[in-house]
């Protein structure tokens, strides 16, 4: 990665997965002076069954922005579609194009290919197909120039990947990623997603033998010396 290199973008299908999958990861880009934006795709309004839909929405966004101003994150986009993803249309590809060549990422997140939610997976489907379509001359109604971010990083959310290319060693990161996680009020009160993530990080640091905490992720697109900004430093 050039030394200039200084952009990456996070897509979450709902408000707290960018949080859940690559939280410890944004956060230690974050202290090393990416400039970082995290874009939602749905607002997560079916995701209580105690606060209305009309409620939960709003609400989930204002944890969103919260969480992502703990991770060190410089904004957050919405895109309010529907939740419960089933597919796309061409319209929100021509979105996420525009998205790409407005804010062109040098390293970029979404849900890991062979996600188990459908929501997750239709996300990351759309976002690599994107990608693809941003990076040549297509799609000039999208407007802005051609872009494809140098690398792309698949994370977990819902079970843990099966393989995986990269580890991140998290160990500095992983209390500012809980207290991110923590913004999630709406979610937390139901689920101690706290107590999975840190016993998923640390299992993940173990096995893949970083020795502390760690996030994993599928690697999707990576050039040479794309992952110095990673390495532990001094
Ligand atoms: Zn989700």
């Amino acid at each position: 990665m050039d030394r200039e290199a200084k952009r990456a973008l996070a897509f979450g299908t709902h408000p707290d997965d960018i949080e859940i999958g690559c939280g410890g990861t944004v956060a230690l880009l974050a202290q090393r002076g990416f400039d970082i934006t995290h874009v939602i795709l749905t607002s997560g309004e079916a995701g209580s069954d105690r606060i209305p839909p009309g409620e939960t929405g709003p609400l989930r966004e204002r944890e969103a922005r919260e969480a992502a101003k703990v991770l060190g994150a410089a904004g957050v986009e919405f895109l309010r579609y529907p939740d419960g993803l089933t597919g796309f249309t061409r319209e929100m590809k021509i979105d996420i194009i525009r998205i790409m060549r407005r804010l062109r990422p040098h390293i970029l997140f979404v849900h890991e290919r062979n996600e188990s939610s459908l929501g997750h997976r239709v996300t990351s489907q759309l976002v690599l197909e994107s990608v693809q379509a941003g990076a040549g001359p297509w799609f000039q109604e999208a407007g802005g120039r051609p872009w494809s971010p140098e690398v792309i990083l698949g994370y977990e959310v819902w079970h843990p990947l099966g393989r995986y290319e990269l580890a991140v060693d998290i160990s500095a990161t992983l209390e500012t990623k809980l207290r991110a996680l923590a913004c999630h009020r709406s979610q937390t009160a139901a689920v101690r997603y706290d107590e999975a993530l840190r016993g998923l990080a640390r299992w993940r640091g173990v096995m893949s033998l970083s020795g502390g905490d760690a996030e994993v992720f599928e690697v999707i697109k990576a050039s040479q010396h794309s992952f110095r900004c990673f390495a532990q430093q001094e």
